[in-house]
């Protein structure tokens, strides 16, 4: 809930109007995991809100620590949908990363959460209280939050309101305080998303995978080419960099022997162009696929490549791979969870069919 939401209802329950502000503060700021740490409260106003309204509604399955440090939580939602959430902890930032659907409908063939198929779109609760789970724990570590991303499991344009929602509750700097251009969304290319931000005041970032600097190819590798081919999403692209003078972020992973050639490095340079874009060339964490990592010389080519031709390029550096905590590796395990669900609201909606009179 949004301060708003809190305060409306507290003040329905005859509290005094300070006590909305009280419990949002507490759960943004004092991160409190249960209302009954929120002290400011009086203790029947925190029995009262425990059981009526739950601060938490999502369930922490299992939390993990890789041995570079990255955090990763797996969690379930209330109906037992899967869902993952990581921290990375760089030498001076901690960036959280979140997911916005459980599992996803999109199918790219390198990702493991793609294999999984669509569990369902997260709520704005479920996105936002992933952010203040690994806060608090952050904050059990003496650290805090620099960035989020939204580049868990899930198509975050597939679920656009929510996601915005989850962004505008973290930014508010009454709450959680987090700035705009330190939260990120990441895109598989879903063009009506783009359009849309393009015209949020919000000023959060961009970053689009973009993985191929061809229709062909990249069919092969994201299905979603097919509904939106490179010719449309470039044209979002040129249009949100005109509405908001923001750069573009470009995720391109590198696949041995796949999209990892300097003929492509040459053609992805043709079709981004001088300047709008950064691209971030992306080691590919091993999920089971046939694929593998281009090799780092490959790696450096590629990106002196795009740097003769006026492309910025850096090569992001893997985190948590050694918990399954890397992009593209959330929640394989819960992958046989997602399936139950699936079938089971299946089985239920065909038994009240067939409970029906004819
Ligand atoms: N659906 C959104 C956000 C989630 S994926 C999107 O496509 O952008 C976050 C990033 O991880 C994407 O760039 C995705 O292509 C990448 N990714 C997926 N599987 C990966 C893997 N096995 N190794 C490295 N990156 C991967």
């Amino acid at each position: 809930m949004d301060l708003k939401r809190v305060s409306l209802l507290l003040e329905d329950w005859g509290e005094p109007s300070y006590r909305g502000r009280q419990a949002y503060d507490a759960a943004t700021r004092g991160l409190v995991a249960d209302w009954g740490e929120a002290t400011a409260l009086p203790a029947s106003l925190r029995r009262r809100l425990q059981s009526e309204a739950p601060l938490r509604e999502l369930t922490a399955a299992e939390t993990q620590e890789s041995r570079d440090g990255t955090l990763k939580v797996r969690f379930a939602t209330a109906d037992g949908f899967p869902l993952e959430a990581v921290a990375m902890r760089h030498r001076n930032r901690r960036t959280v990363c979140v997911s916005s659907q459980s599992g996803c409908p999109l199918a790219c063939t390198f990702c493991a959460t793609g294999s999984m198929g669509l569990g369902r779109n997260l709520t704005i609760g479920e996105i936002a209280e992933q952010v203040l789970v690994l806060a608090s724990m952050l904050r059990d570590r003496g650290e805090r939050v620099n960035n989020l991303v939204m580049m868990g499991m899930g198509e975050p344009f597939l679920n656009y309101d929510a996601v915005l929602g989850a962004c505008r509750m973290l930014n508010d700097p009454a709450g959680f305080g987090l700035g705009a251009r330190q939260m990120a969304i990441s895109t598989a290319g879903w063009v009506p998303g783009i359009e849309r931000l393009a015209a949020e005041p919000i000023q959060v970032k961009l970053a689009l995978s973009l993985h191929a600097p061809n229709d062909r190819l990249r069919t092969e590798l994201m299905p979603v080419t097919k509904r939106y081919p490179l010719a449309r999403l470039m044209a979002a692209c040129r249009s949100y960099r005109a509405a908001t003078r923001r750069r573009i972020f470009v995720e391109y992973l590198m696949l041995d022997g796949v999209n990892d050639a300097d003929g492509l490095a040459v053609e992805l340079a043709d079709l981004l162009g001088r300047e709008g874009f950064h691209v971030n060339l992306i080691a590919y964490n091993p999920t089971g696929s046939p694929y593998r990592a281009s090799p780092p010389d490959r790696v450096a080519a590629f990106a002196a490549l795009l740097e003769s031709r006026g492309v910025s390029a850096s090569y992001r550096r893997s985190h948590g791979q050694d918990i399954d905590a890397a992009c593209g590796q959330l929640a394989v395990r819960g992958a046989a969870e997602l399936r139950r669900r699936r079938s089971q609201a299946r089985r239920s909606v065909a038994g009240t069919r067939a409970a029906a009179p004819r």
